[in-house]
């Protein structure tokens, strides 16, 4: 089998830092995977390259996977879209068509106490938000500003069609079905025309799917259900838009930002699965940037995904993941979430116990 091969590119701020540290992780449970690191994002933009240079495009072609830091940086919040680093995220979404962003959400043992919840609600939390990522209303023609009888109007459209719905509803269903077999479908079918479409395709997948459980909850009550009873969710999977708000409603039950990994498929196979770009959920942190302080677990646990998913390798990715939670269940805390009494660690210093707890 050919060696396997992955596209790294840090991008800004924080990303260098994280990606530095995700890597060291990688290398030490798989020497011999080749990681080429390219430009991207303000990085890039800053050599008068575009915030996807051709060569890091390039790199990304001949890869498994990539593994992404972050991009953004305040000096370019007000330049077009195709001048701000951001479009490089928006290229290579679009152009590997990585219609799959998985989000696990997770919260460690000893992290309750982060949590805007109170503690006993998110002990042991541990679920999946599946989003459809090249679809719904953000994709959507006509997406237009109009003048109507002389007032200012704008649309915006939501098409779904049941090929989309179809396989996206196929990788929540085995992602479900490898953990604990409870899938929850969130739509708005009382209203919308996509959503009844939505559960039609879903309720006709999930005849494949007998060992799992569905329901169907409405985004209102999802939306509410996520911060009472997190804990009873497995799996979600839901449309673009919704699943934009849901995962990051999610997210911040954990705590800290800086935790929380992810990964965004297209239908490109790789030998050890399928093609994927694999990124913390945060961005590029610029107020903490260049401090050596950034919370690297987001792009570690990143790496854990990238080798389940995209290299076939079970057994590192579960050992990554068990190297951070006995991290954390030793007391190792980096500034964000650290507490009186525990010691703020840097992003290397945390890496260190990481990669120390690999070994046991
Ligand atoms: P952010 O996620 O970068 O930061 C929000 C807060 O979380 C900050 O206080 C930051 O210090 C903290 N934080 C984030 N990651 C952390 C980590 N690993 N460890 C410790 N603390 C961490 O969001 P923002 O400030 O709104 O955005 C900054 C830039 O990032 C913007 O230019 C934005 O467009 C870009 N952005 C990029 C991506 C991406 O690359 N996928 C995603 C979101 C935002």
């Amino acid at each position: 089998m050919p060696k396997p091969k992955i596209a790294v590119l840090p991008g800004d701020g924080i990303g260098p830092e994280v990606t530095r540290a995700a890597v060291a992780v990688l290398q030490r449970v798989r020497p011999d995977v080749e990681c080429v690191e390219a430009i991207v994002g303000g990085a890039a933009i800053a050599k008068k390259l575009p915030p996807l240079p051709e060569a890091s495009r390039l790199a990304c072609d001949r890869s498994d996977a990539i593994l992404f830091g972050s991009v953004g940086l305040p000096r370019y919040d007000g330049k077009p879209l195709q001048e701000r680093p951001e479009y490089a995220l928006f290229l290579l979404r679009r152009d590997y068509e990585l219609f799959a962003n998985i989000r696990p959400v997770r919260v460690f043992a000893g992290l309750e106490d982060a949590s805007s919840l109170k503690a006993e609600l998110v002990r042991g939390l541990d679920l999946v938000v599946v989003r459809e990522l090249t679809g719904g209303i953000y994709f959507s023609e006509p997406k237009e500003r109009r003048i109507v009888n002389g007032i200012e109007s704008a649309v915006d459209t939501m098409i779904y069609r049941a090929p989309e719905v179809e396989r996206i509803a196929r990788v929540a269903f085995d992602l479900a079905r490898a953990r604990r077999k409870r899938l929850t479908s969130v739509d708005k079918q009382n209203i919308l025309e996509t959503s009844r479409l939505w559960r039609r395709i879903v309720n006709r997948v999930a005849t494949e799917y007998p060992d799992v459980e569905l329901e169907h909850v409405l985004v209102d009550n999802a939306a509410m259900q996520l911060v009472r009873r997190p804990s009873s969710f497995d799996v979600i999977v839901t449309e673009n838009m919704f699943g934009d708000i849901l995962s990051d409603e999610a997210a911040i039950l954990t705590g800290s930002i800086g935790t929380l990994p992810s990964a965004s498929f297209g239908t490109r196979a790789t030998p050890g699965g399928r093609f994927g770009l694999y990124e913390p959920i945060s961005g590029s942190a610029p107020d903490i940037a260049g401090k050596g302080i950034a919370n690297p677990t987001a792009a570690i646990l990143s790496v854990a995904m990238l080798l389940r998913y995209s290299l076939g390798d079970e057994t590192n990715a579960a050992r990554i993941e068990r190297a951070v939670e006995r991290a954390y269940a030793h007391g190792a805390r980096t500034a964000e979430i650290a507490t009186n009494g525990s010691v703020a660690l840097s992003t290397v210093a945390f890496t260190d116990v990481v990669t120390a707890q690999l070994e046991i």
